[in-house]
Formats: structure tokens, sequence, C-alpha cells
């Protein structure tokens, strides 16, 4: 069933876990993260980031996603993942999605804030909810930027959020504190007082993981108890879904065809169970 953020967030927060969010760039890990979701029986928030528009445009994802979501057995929120004009955002509230996250922290604080606001006043229009960033992870969800990121990554300040978070009325904050997007080159060493921090003058607002996936089974433990309750898990899953295309074709004997829909069924079923342990270590694992 099609859900609103704020409806995955509220069960997350009161089962002290944090909901997955995957990316469905294409229609393999929408059907993996739909199944997985189904299969554990938990929420799980199905997005789609603006950078992935090259690889498929939103306006025709979008729809999918939406139905997918639809006829889905478990709650599922169909987000904008790294919005980066309100024009963009409106698109995607206008297909139906339940939750919009945009990103202005490349901006001037104040900048940010503004457009923060106007996000927040469309999507009530439609009933969505709104995710918005403070602080820089250094990458970008592309995975430009600096060679590790650590260079330009500015930790979220926990004061500047409670004012924004107060200011702009957003449901969920993106913070930045010691997670990469894309590839880790080195184990990331994660500040958890930042998120505790947020938590603790903001009234506990449900506090974002991006650069969610390569991270070790302890330090999103340790992050769900500090007040994580969102992951945003991607490149590992795809990543898995590329090897078992590799492993699959490397297993064909030198005289049988090549069929794509094998190496897109091969890849599905991999992402699935990549997904499926991401979830487990997300929430199953930490239930209260
Ligand atoms: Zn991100």
């Amino acid at each position: 069933m099609l859900v609103t953020l704020r409806e995955v967030l509220k069960i997350a927060e009161e089962k002290n876990i944090a909901a997955g969010a995957f990316n469905a760039a294409n229609l393999e890990s929408l059907q993996a993260v739909i199944g997985a979701a189904e299969e554990l029986n938990l929420p799980v928030i199905l997005q789609f980031a603006q950078c992935h528009e090259p690889w498929i445009p939103l306006k025709l994802i979008g729809p999918v996603m939406v139905r997918a979501a639809k006829e889905a057995s478990v709650p599922v929120c169909v987000h904008l993942d790294h919005g980066e004009t309100l024009d963009y955002l409106e698109e995607a509230l206008e297909l139906g999605f339940t939750g919009i996250m945009y990103d202005g922290s490349v901006l001037p604080y104040e900048e940010n804030l503004e457009n923060t606001k106007k996000a927040v006043a469309m999507a009530k229009k439609f009933g969505a909810s709104v995710e918005a960033e403070l602080g820089s992870m250094g990458k970008r969800e592309s995975g430009a930027g600096d060679a590790d990121g650590d260079d330009t990554k500015i930790y979220t300040d926990p004061q500047q959020a409670k004012a924004f978070v107060e200011a702009s009325g957003i449901d969920a904050l993106a913070c930045s504190f010691g997670t990469t997007h894309g590839i880790y080159l080195s184990a990331p060493k994660l500040d958890f007082n930042v998120v505790r921090q947020v938590r603790a003058v903001t009234n506990a607002i449900p506090v974002v993981m991006h650069g969610g996936s390569g991270v070790s089974r302890e330090d999103y433990h340790e992050a769900i108890r500090a007040g994580v309750r969102k992951i945003n898990y991607f490149t590992y899953m795809d990543k898995a879904g590329g090897s078992a295309a590799e492993t699959y074709l490397k297993g064909l004997k030198a005289e049988e065809p090549v069929f794509f829909s094998s190496i897109s069924m091969a890849a599905r079923d991999a992402m699935k169970e990549n997904v499926k342990a991401a979830m487990r270590m997300f929430a199953l694992d930490n239930m209260t």
C-alpha cells in the first residue's frame, strides 16, 4: 500500500528501527526492493534520485513506482531522492510521490531554508512529506566529488539543525556525520554524537543516513540507537546486481547464446537478497 514518508518514519520510531530507502533506478531494482519488503513483511521506502534521470526519466519510472507501491502487501513510500530544483519536486508530487527530499545542502544556509520552506508548502498541498539536508557529505549522490569525500565533508551543526527544523517544518533531516555516497575507499568513522545532539534539540526529528551502504553492522545499530530512522542504501545493492550478472556470464559455455533477460533476472534476484540482508540489519536485528 502507498503511504507517506511520515507514516513509514512513525512505524520506524515506534519500533526503534530504521526504514530502508532503496533507489529504483531500473525495473530490476524496483522488483527487488518490493519483493524483499514483502518477504520480510517490513515497510520500505522506494526512491528515485534526480541524478539518475539520464538512466531513466522520472516521468517514465515514477508511475511504475507508484503502481508497484499501491499493489504491495506492505506499506511503501515513494520518495524523490536529492531533488535539486523545486520544479523537479513538483513533477514528482504530480506523479503521486508521497515523499520528497529537497537537497539545498550546497547552498548558503538562508537559501537552503527558503527553498526548503517552499518545498514543504508545495508537498502539503499533495499530502506528502519532506526530507531536507544540512551539512555536506562531500561526494554528491551521483558519486561526483572528492576522491574519498573527507576533505569536503561538513558535519551537521546541531544548533543550526534545531533552527532549520523549527523554521521549515520538515518531517526528516539528512545529517552529515561521517558517511559518504558511493563506494567506501576506507572504513567510515561515524560521529554518533551529531545524531544524538540533533535528536535532543529538535524534539527527536527522524534523522536520515545517506551513503548507507557499505557501513558495518555495528555502526548501523549504533546509528539506529542514536536516532537514525531512514537509511539510504543503493551502491552496494547495485554492485550485488552487477556481480551476479558477471557470474552468470562467466558461467555460460562458449557456444551458449547470451540473453539479456537472463542477465536481468540474475541481477534482480541478487539485489533482492542484498536488500533483504540490509533490511534485516536495519530492522529485525534491532526490533524492540
Ligand atoms: Zn544521498
